[in-house]
C-alpha cells in the first residue's frame, strides 16, 4: 500500500500536460494560459474623462463661481476636435477622450448651464475625475500571468486589450466507464433481485463537468472481460483520459486490473487511504487510466485526490490541490492510523472559524452522508483518535450560499 503523497506525486509526475493551442477567448472559462498575455497598448487607451460634466482649465475655475465660454459638446465615442483656451470650457460625457488644453473636469451638478456658456459653483484641482492613459493597464505590462486557470474576471481583462485568441492548454477530453454485472440505469423504475441503480457514472460526468473537461460518457459495461477489453481500448483511442468504477478490489470478477495489464500497465495499486484504498492507476498507449472502486463515497474521494489534481495538471495548473481551512472538529474522530482518513463534515461558521461535524455514516457505500457534507476532514496517518474541539485540516469541496433576505 503507497502513502497517498507519493501516490499523488506519481501521478502528477506521470500524466502528461496537454499541448498549447490558440482558443477563441469565450471558449477558455476553466482552461490555463500557456503564455504571459502583454498589453499592445495602454488601457484606457486615452486620458477621459470620469464623470459628465465639463472639461476645464483647473486656474480658471480657482475662484468660483466662475463663467465659461462652452466651445463644443463630445458624448462617449467622439473625439474633440477643439484645444481649450483660458476662460473656455468643453461639455463631456464619461469616457469620452479629454480635450488638449484641459487638465481636469467638473461634474455636472457642480454647473449651471446657460446659452452658450456655463457657470462653475465648486473649484477642482488638476487631474480632479480625469482617468489618464495607462492608469489601468500600462501597454507592454502583463495582464494576465501564464499558468493562470481563467475565470470570468480574467476573461474581461483579457478582451480589454483585445486579447481575442489567447494560447492556453487544450481542454481534456475525459472518458466515463462505470463496470459492474448488478448496475442498471438510475432512470430504472423497478430494480429486480440484486439489481441497484448505477450512481458513479452520472456523478463522475457531474464533478468532471463542473472541472470543465468534456465528457465523453461511455455508460456501462458488465464485468465481462472482452467487453471491458473492447469498451477501454476505445475509450483509450478517444480519450485524453479514463476514469472508470468498479472492478478494482479483490474479487473474482474485479476485471479493471486485469484488461489493464494487458492492454497497458498498471502503475499502482492500492493507496493507503480510506476510502479509496482499492484506486488503480495506469497507462494505455499513453491514456491515463483512473480505476476508482465502486463504492460511491470511494469514487468522490478517489476522483478529489486523484483525478482532479491529475486533470488540473494536464491542464496546465501548478496549483492542482484544494485549499485546506483550519477548522475545529466538534465530535470525536477514531479513525484507522495507518491510512490518511478523510472523513465527510458538514461546515459551518462561527467567528469565521469553521467547524466541522461528520455529516452521516463513513462507511464507503454511505452516499447520503456525502449529501450533506461541504467538506473532507483530513485525519493523517499516524493519528487515530482526534478529540472534539481540535482543529482538523478542512478540504472544502463546496461553498454554498450561506444568506437570504431575511438574514440582513
Ligand atoms: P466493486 O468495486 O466493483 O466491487 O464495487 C463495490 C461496491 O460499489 C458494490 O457494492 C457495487 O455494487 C457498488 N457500485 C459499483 N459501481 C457502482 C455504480 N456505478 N453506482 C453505484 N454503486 C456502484
Ligand atoms: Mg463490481
Amino acid at each position: 500500500m503507497r502513502p497517498l503523497a507519493d501516490a499523488q506525486r506519481q501521478v502528477l509526475e506521470t500524466v502528461p500536460p496537454l499541448a498549447e493551442v490558440a482558443t477563441p477567448l469565450a471558449e477558455c472559462l476553466g482552461l490555463v494560459l500557456a503564455a504571459d498575455v502583454v498589453a499592445p497598448h495602454n488601457i484606457p487607451p486615452f486620458n477621459n474623462s470620469a464623470m459628465d460634466g465639463y472639461a476645464v482649465r483647473s486656474a480658471d475655475v480657482s475662484v468660483t463661481p466662475a463663467t465659461l465660454v462652452v466651445i463644443e459638446d463630445v458624448p462617449a465615442g467622439s473625439v474633440p476636435s477643439r484645444t481649450i483656451g483660458q476662460g473656455e470650457a468643453i461639455k463631456i460625457m464619461t469616457g469620452a477622450p479629454l480635450p488638449a488644453g484641459a487638465d481636469a473636469v467638473v461634474r455636472v451638478e457642480d454647473t449651471v448651464p446657460a446659452e452658450g456658456s456655463v457657470e462653475i459653483l465648486e473649484g477642482v484641482a488638476s487631474g480632479t475625475s480625469v482617468r489618464l492613459a495607462g492608469g489601468d493597464i500600462a501597454a507592454g505590462s502583463t495582464v494576465v500571468s501564464a499558468s493562470t486557470r481563467l475565470r470570468a474576471n480574467h476573461l474581461g481583462v483579457l478582451a480589454s486589450v483585445g486579447a481575442a485568441h489567447p494560447v492556453v492548454r487544450r481542454r481534456p477530453v475525459v472518458a466515463v466507464l462505470s463496470t459492474g454485472d448488478e448496475l442498471v440505469d438510475y432512470a430504472t423504475e423497478d430494480l429486480q433481485p440484486g439489481q441497484i441503480r448505477g450512481t458513479n457514472g452520472l456523478v463522475l460526468a457531474t464533478v468532471l463537468a463542473e472541472l470543465g473537461v468534456t465528457v465523453l460518457d461511455l455508460g456501462t459495461v458488465g464485468d465481462d472481460a472482452s467487453e471491458l477489453r473492447n469498451a477501454l481500448a476505445s475509450a483509450a483511442e478517444q480519450a485524453d483520459a479514463i476514469v472508470t468504477s468498479g472492478g478494482v478490489s479483490m474479487g473474482e470478477y474485479d476485471l479493471v486490473k486485469a484488461v489493464l495489464t494487458e492492454l497497458g500497465g498498471i502503475e499502482f495499486w492500492q493507496v493507503a487511504m480510506q476510502p479509496g484504498k482499492p484506486f488503480a492507476f495506469g497507462m494505455i498507449d499513453g491514456t491515463p487510466l483512473f480505476g476508482l472502486p465502486g463504492n460511491p463515497v470511494s469514487v468522490f474521494v478517489a476522483f478529489e485526490q486523484f483525478v482532479r489534481p491529475a486533470l488540473l495538471h494536464m491542464m496546465g495548473s501548478p496549483q492542482t490541490f484544494r485549499p485546506r481551512l483550519t477548522g475545529v472538529i466538534e465530535e470525536p474522530l477514531s479513525t484507522n492510523p495507518e491510512k490518511t482518513v478523510f472523513v465527510r463534515v458538514a461546515v459551518s461558521w462561527e467567528d469565521s472559524t469553521p467547524h466541522a461535524r461528520p455529516s452521516g455514516g463513513q462507511d464507503s457505500n454511505v452516499l447520503s452522508a456525502l449529501a450533506s457534507a461541504d467538506a473532507l476532514a483530513v485525519v493523517p496517518v499516524g493519528t487515530g483518535d482526534v478529540a472534539s474541539g481540535s482543529t482538523v485540516d478542512l478540504e472544502m469541496f463546496r461553498y454554498p450560499e450561506d444568506r437570504g433576505l431575511s438574514d440582513g
